[in-house]
């Protein structure tokens, strides 16, 4: 069973975000986001009180480049993105734990064997990033960034660091929209506003989008991410 972890001494009280944030920006994330996570059950969050969102804006040029199909670009744009958030969430983690701050780094792509989602990770990145305040989640289950919209990838630091946090968003900002439900290929989006707490599978079928992406892109690369979806979005074009 997992427990609370808060250790947090009287004299941290005051802690500073600035700091994570000279770090964050110094090594070429976008923005960061702070959550106060403990509105989720402690097992979502590995008993963690709190979340540092790292967000790394995508290339435009290279988005750009899909029109019908995800590009070989974009493909090997997407990784290196992943390897620099992981970079970034060591670096923070490292950071916290010199203070005297037990953390963990969320890989910036991983899943993990969940009986309720096989398609998941070890923690929803985009949960963190809502309850920061840094964006909502778009009737494509991607999340939508106030300024970027979907062109964004997402790391997470979980940590008992008793951060400043942001205000949650917790309804849509779609409205009438629905670009991406008519522009995904495997009709894998349902088409329903996102309001919060609503289960991932009751917006988009990620076993079709995954089926779908391993049948029609294997010529560009194992795992392949399609970006229709992200490309369709006028938040953040
Ligand atoms: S990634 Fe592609 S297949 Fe999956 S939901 Fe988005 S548009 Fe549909
Ligand atoms: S394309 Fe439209 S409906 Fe889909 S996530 Fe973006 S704003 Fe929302």
């Amino acid at each position: 069973m997992i427990k609370e972890i808060n250790n947090i001494q009287p004299e941290h009280k005051n802690f500073d975000n600035n700091a994570i944030q000279k770090l964050a920006k110094s090594l070429d994330a976008t923005e960061i986001g702070f959550a106060d996570l403990s509105v989720l059950p402690a097992p979502k969050r590995m008993g963690y009180a709190n979340g540092i969102t790292i967000v790394i804006k995508l290339s435009d040029g290279i988005l750009n480049q899909i029109d019908t199909e995800p590009t070989q670009t974009y493909f090997s744009h997407y990784r290196s993105v992943n390897r620099l958030i992981d970079d970034i969430s060591l670096r923070i983690l490292l950071f916290l734990e010199a203070q005297g701050y037990p953390s963990v780094a969320i890989p910036a792509s991983q899943s993990v064997t969940d009986p309720e989602d096989s398609f998941t990770g070890a923690f929803q990145h985009k949960t963190g990033a809502v309850l920061s305040g840094l964006g909502w989640i778009g009737r494509s289950a991607l999340f939508i960034h106030n300024s970027y919209g979907p062109r964004v990838r997402l790391g997470t630091v979980l940590t008992n660091a008793p951060v400043k946090v942001g205000t949650p968003i917790t309804a849509s900002g779609c409205g009438a929209c629905r670009n991406c439900v008519t522009a995904c290929p495997a009709i894998a989006i349902e088409g329903r506003l996102w309001e919060f707490g609503l289960p991932r599978n009751e917006l988009y079928d990620a076993f079709s989008c995954s089926q779908h992406m391993k049948e029609a892109y294997h010529h560009i690369g194992r795992g392949v991410v399609c970006g229709l979806c992200v490309v369709a979005c006028p938040v953040g074009k």
